[in-house]
């Protein structure tokens, strides 16, 4: 800025050095100049940082030809996410509407694609966080992850349903466009079923009253969202966001549903046709079976049902699955410890043995995939605090040694995990 100060003779702007002839005109500060179009251009730079420009990362530059097919979410996926075929394919599809649906032209043929928001049900612990996470990453949109049990009727202790939408405020670092696009994924979606089927004098503030709020987040409206979330009050300064691009992918693991699910099936084979749908129906993962009608049974209101149009479920994981998951996925949990490992320039291995004896233990404690890391966790505490100042330039995970850390350290303790 020195050599740009005000003097009568020789005005130039202090950003781009050009002179007054040079430019339409220039703007006087205090201690130099500055032309229209860096003024201009500043004025862009300024927009961008605050948020207040709509970023043209948005919806307009999500182009068609772009799109991720559903064959390329399905395998981006696989790549992350072992098994769960059924899900992935679902989730594949309706995300592929989803922002076909953004990308739509009022052509005026009265033809509106309607929001195809998620439900996915299936145990603790079988990825349906992960593969609502993995679609996000794939996207490139503001992701977040709300559990619905601590969401409660408004007036009432707990949070305001409207703080799900906080949360992907904050993700999306507040740029409103942005987060109106962006994915939810509410948690625990069970938990907030109808506790009984009679109306009781006490009104069930956090099961149907958090699923009627729930309603006009699903189905897209304006809501007026706390910027710190939380309760909301009077004096409290509200943000807009529209949810009518925003997609909801629900999950649960609805403990027990399988029992309605064989209910509604055995009145079904009682029918007619008796014969010819047992024959096929496999009794050991009822879960395929899912349908609208056991949300309902479960205690889900119909109204949420059908604002959640699309179901899918998970599996079980078994011994393969869990054997897969330890090594296979881009970000394994092996390949993580691998990494630490490069880190301080040691070649880190696994005996084959070990991986074996690993998910034997995690479905002998039936720890599922999320005890798989602890597994691990407490077979490599020792190595990793001795051998980073031993020099070494390679170790070998024997099963021998597996064995050994696991006992000492009393793996019944991970049970709780
Ligand atoms: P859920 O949401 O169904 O309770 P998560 O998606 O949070 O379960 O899974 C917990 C962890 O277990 C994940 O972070 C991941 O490491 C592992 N995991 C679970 N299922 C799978 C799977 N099918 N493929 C790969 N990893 C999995």
């Amino acid at each position: 800025m020195e050599d740009s100060k005000p003097s009568k003779n020789k005005k130039k702007c202090s950003f781009c050095g050009r002179s007054e002839s040079e430019v339409t005109f220039l703007i006087t500060g205090m201690n130099g100049y500055i032309c229209d179009s860096c003024a201009t251009q500043a004025y862009e730079i300024a927009q961008e940082a605050i948020g207040t420009k709509k970023p043209t990362a948005s919806v307009e530059k999500l182009n068609f030809k772009e799109l991720p097919k559903p064959l390329d979410i399905k395998m981006f996926l696989d790549q992350y996410v072992i098994g769960q075929d059924d899900a992935k394919r679902f989730l594949s599809v309706s995300v592929y509407n989803h922002y076909k649906r953004l990308l739509q032209k009022d052509n005026g043929d009265d033809v509106e694609i309607e929001k195809s928001n998620i439900i996915m049900v299936g145990s603790t612990g079988t990825g349906k966080t992960l593969l609502a996470r993995t679609i996000a990453k794939m996207l490139h949109v503001p992701f977040t992850i709300v559990d619905a049990t601590v969401l409660t009727e408004a007036g009432y202790v707990g949070e305001d349903i409207e703080s799900i939408l906080t949360r992907l405020l904050q993700v999306a670092d507040y740029d409103v466009a942005e987060a109106e696009r962006g994915i939810v994924f509410i948690d625990e979606i069970d938990k907030i079923a109808r506790k009984g089927d009679n109306p009781s004098i006490t009104r069930d503030v956090s099961g149907e009253g958090v699923q009627q709020g729930l309603l006009k987040l699903l189905e897209g409206s304006v809501v007026n969202v706390p910027p710190q979330g939380g309760r909301k009050h009077p004096d409290q300064k509200m943000i807009p966001v529209n949810t009518k691009n925003i997609l909801f992918i629900c999950g649960g693991a609805f403990d027990g549903i399988e029992k309605k699910i064989a209910q509604r099936l055995n009145t079904y084979v009682v029918g007619y046709n008796a014969s010819q749908a047992s024959a096929v129906i496999d009794k050991h993962n009822m879960m395929q079976y899912i349908a609208p009608q056991d949300l309902k049974s479960f205690g889900l209101i119909p109204e949420i049902i059908g604002r959640l149009p699309v179901l899918t479920y998970l599996n079980p994981l078994d011994r393969k699955a869990l054997r897969a998951i330890l090594t296979e996925p881009k970000n394994s949990i092996v390949k993580q410890y691998i990494k630490l490992f490069e880190m301080d320039h040691i070649q880190l291995t696994f005996q084959n043995e070990v991986y074996e004896y690993i998910v034997d233990k995690a479905v002998e404690y039936k720890l599922g995939a999320r005890g798989l890391r602890s597994i691990v966790e407490t077979i490599m505490m020792d190595v990793m605090f001795e051998i980073p100042s031993q020099g070494k330039t390679k170790y070998d995970v024997t099963l021998e040694y597996a064995t050994q850390q696991l006992e000492k350290a009393n793996i019944s303790r991970l049970k709780t995990a």
